[in-house]
């Protein structure tokens, strides 16, 4: 069993599955202090915070976004 630089154990365990696609995501906080689900493939090891063009909001990405964005 190898493990690569970018798929260690402990960001193994961040990775979760989006409940509308199951897509893998990883909850990453803004610099204003929110969580917000980022695509896993974007998010590197050691990432704590968004940043934007790097990482992909799942937000933008998923096909169930709408029905689980609050409506304001
Ligand atoms: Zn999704």
């Amino acid at each position: 069993m190898t493990f690569d630089s970018d798929t260690t154990e402990a960001h193994e365990r961040r990775i979760t599955r989006c409940k509308s696609c199951r897509a893998r995501i990883v909850w990453l906080t803004t610099e204003a202090g929110k969580k917000i689900p980022v695509d896993a493939d974007t998010v590197e090891a050691d990432d704590e915070i968004y940043e934007h063009g790097r990482h992909v909001s799942h937000f933008g990405t998923c096909p169930q976004a709408s029905s689980w964005r609050k409506p304001r």
